[in-house]
């Protein structure tokens, strides 16, 4: 399948060809016909499967071949809420990708900065809006946005917005809304209050799903050590001495976690920076640049902070502290392997873990191949010994997850190397 059997008009296929984009990902090639035809969507996806180009791209097309019937100032035709500051930012510049010979202008709006620079392009006039909730309400009320003559509106991240406790302003913007409207409603697990709120938004959706457990585990080479917990700082050393490792993403659970971890690998001369909830926004991306850039060898983030960021050529997920949500461990290496690369997922369990480790293994359908006799090996008692239950907290409402739709979350288990069964690291 090629973007040319799409139906793309030419100024979206030139840009899709700078992009080096050739193949349409799955959710691509199921989405854009019908976002094209003007029917609403409900699309179970994830960042990492292509899904910002695949609304994007179709909504570009809508508005050029539209572009003639309106005339006199931009007015916001297309709102695209998503709940993290750095997913928003990736998508207007997706839409600046896409959409660079279509003429279409657009920009984006976040909480944590001065509000100056967006309200004077606010005034100007946009076509698509992208924005993340509170600002989005903030400038509403401000008189700086007027959502009257909106024509799309896309609800991205659906379920993080809930686990972030962003679902009232969600809803409070719904509310704002012209009711005749083609809606893109997008989530990666569909929990009850997530599923009420699709059937309230969407009329008669298309449904497309990419299962996005399954996907993600077939496409990364997973491993798994044993370690005990004050022992993880020099597991991670020790692992991070293979010059295979070019970049890593290190996950936390806490923002006091995350800045440990960098703090010792600061000692040990390894150039690292922390993103998390407690850094501005300015330190945010500026580590997240030096990191792309090269510059930082680690970033070490935590859930919130990480979702949704978008690093190309990421070699190593490494999973620092298992999460409690199950599917926050699918979405965390899918920050590696990502438009078909193969990328590395490692994860140290210590032995207060192996609840969520269970949990993780179950979703996920394998179980993660273990990393035996490195050095910091947890004891074989410690972990076949009996797992005494962890109180489940922190994220968002600390409350697990539905499984999604329902998808195949089945992953293969035989296309492993043996090598991790021996130290390679
Ligand atoms: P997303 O799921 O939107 O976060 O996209 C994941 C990554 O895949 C981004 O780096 C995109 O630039 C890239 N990407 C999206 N669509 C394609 C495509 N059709 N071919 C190659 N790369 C793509």
């Amino acid at each position: 399948m090629d973007f040319k059997k799409l139906d793309l008009i030419d100024p979206i296929l030139k840009a899709l060809s700078t992009e080096g984009y050739t193949t349409p990902t799955p959710i691509q090639a199921q989405s854009i016909p019908l976002i094209l035809e003007q029917r609403d969507l409900l699309g179970c996806a994830q960042t990492g499967t292509g899904k910002t180009a695949a609304f994007a791209i179709p909504i570009l097309q809508l508005l050029y071949k539209n572009k003639g019937e309106e005339r006199g100032p931009h007015k916001i035709k297309v709102l695209i809420l998503t709940p993290t500051r750095e997913l928003a930012i990736q998508i207007d510049e997706s839409f600046a990708a896409y959409g660079k010979h279509t003429g279409m202008s657009h920009t984006v709006i976040f909480g944590g900065v001065s509000q100056l620079h967006q309200t004077n392009i606010l005034r100007r006039g946009v076509d698509i809006l992208v924005a993340t909730p509170g600002r989005l309400l903030d400038l509403i009320s401000q008189g700086f946005i007027d959502l009257k003559f909106l024509k799309i509106f896309v609800l991205d991240e659906a379920d993080r917005m809930l686990d972030m406790g962003f679902i009232n302003d969600v809803k409070r913007i719904i509310t704002k809304l012209p009711a005749k409207r083609q809606t893109l409603f997008f989530s990666a697990t569909m929990p009850p209050e997530i599923q009420k709120l699709a059937n309230a938004l969407l009329t008669n959706p298309a449904k497309v799903e990419v299962t996005p457990a399954s996907s993600t585990v077939d496409a990364i080479d997973q491993s798994l050590y044993y370690v005990g917990k004050t022992e993880k700082p020099i597991l991670l050393l020790h692992l991070l001495k293979d010059a295979d490792i070019i970049t890593a993403l290190v996950f936390t659970r806490t923002k006091h976690g995350a800045d440990k971890v960098v703090k010792f690998l600061h000692r040990h001369e390894i150039t690292a920076a922390a993103i998390h909830g407690n850094k501005s926004q300015n330190a945010r991306q500026h580590a997240l640049g030096n990191f792309k850039d090269g510059k930082l060898r680690v970033l070490v983030a935590t859930d919130i902070a990480a979702r949704g960021i978008d690093i190309d050529e990421l070699s190593h997920v490494i999973n620092y502290e298992l999460p409690n949500i199950p599917e926050t461990y699918v979405h965390r290496i899918g920050r590696t392997g990502r438009a078909g690369n193969t990328g590395i997922a490692i994860s140290f369990c210590d032995a207060d873990e192996r609840s969520e480790l269970k949990d993780i293994q179950k979703l996920i359908g394998i179980s993660i191949p273990v990393v035996k006799n490195h050095p910091y090996e947890l004891s074989a008692g410690l972990i076949t010994g009996p797992v005494i239950p962890q109180p489940k907290q922190g994220q968002g409402q600390g409350q697990k997850r539905s499984r999604g739709f329902g998808g195949n979350n089945r992953g293969k288990s035989g296309n492993f190397s043996g090598r991790r069964q021996t130290n390679n690291y």
